[in-house]
């Protein structure tokens, strides 16, 4: 799953308003920036071959440290006492809201992933699929962004109009993306070239959403 995985990150905002969210952003997939960065050095492992999982060309052979079930809740609760330390109040709010940011990568993984993410180290591995039909999968994941970013808009609405309005096109925007990404792209030719493609998408968005939070607050009249 892509930006799919947004919409905890949005709902997450809605619970814990302290929390920039880029921050929330980055704890959605951060389960994916490990999974990238052990892919570049060598520790996790995957092939790219074309259309493998329908439209998905990766075989995701080897990733227990990222997405195995224990380690998944180990680093989800890690993030989550990250982000708390860094923050000044409501410091369990912030462990249990992040935590399960994080953790909702691995579930969310596991509708839309072939059987590839192991419960147990690298084995009794898990998936439901949905990616084989990306007629379907594809919705699911833009129905579950804008769903996110909906509730937050109402829970926690912008303070300015150009607020608003930027929030709404970043959703568009990627939901754009998913579909350019799913039907529309050249694949990278090897893991090391998806998983530093798939990072720098992650920092991209992270950016873009830190900018989304800043023109939504209100600022204060320079005198
Ligand atoms: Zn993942």
């Amino acid at each position: 799953m892509f930006i799919g995985h947004y919409g905890p990150a949005f709902v997450a905002k809605a619970a814990v308003r302290q929390v920039p969210l880029w921050v929330l952003f980055v704890a959605a997939q951060w389960i994916d920036f490990l999974w990238a960065t052990l892919i570049i050095v060598g520790v996790e492992k995957a092939r790219i071959i074309a259309n493998f999982f329908g439209l998905s060309p990766l075989d995701l052979y080897f990733m227990p440290y990222s997405h195995g079930l224990p380690s998944a809740v180990l680093l989800s609760l890690l993030a989550g006492g990250v982000v708390a330390v860094a923050m000044k109040a409501y410091r369990i709010a912030v462990v249990l809201v992040v935590a399960a940011t994080a953790f909702s990568h691995w579930l969310l993984d596991l509708i839309v992933h072939r059987p590839d993410l192991p419960l147990v180290f690298d084995d009794m591995k898990v998936g439901f699929g949905l990616w084989q039909f990306p007629l379907v999968s594809v919705p699911t994941e833009i129905a579950l962004l804008l769903l996110g970013l909906w509730i937050y808009d109402r829970a926690v609405p912008s303070a300015t109009r150009a607020g608003t309005i930027a929030l709404w096109l970043f959703g568009f925007a990627m939901a754009a993306l998913q579909v350019q990404n799913t039907f529309f792209n050249e694949h990278p030719a090897s893991s090391v070239a998806f998983a530093q493609l798939a990072l720098a998408g992650y920092v991209a968005l992270a950016v873009l959403a830190a900018g989304v939070d800043y023109l939504r607050k209100e600022k204060r009249p320079s005198r």
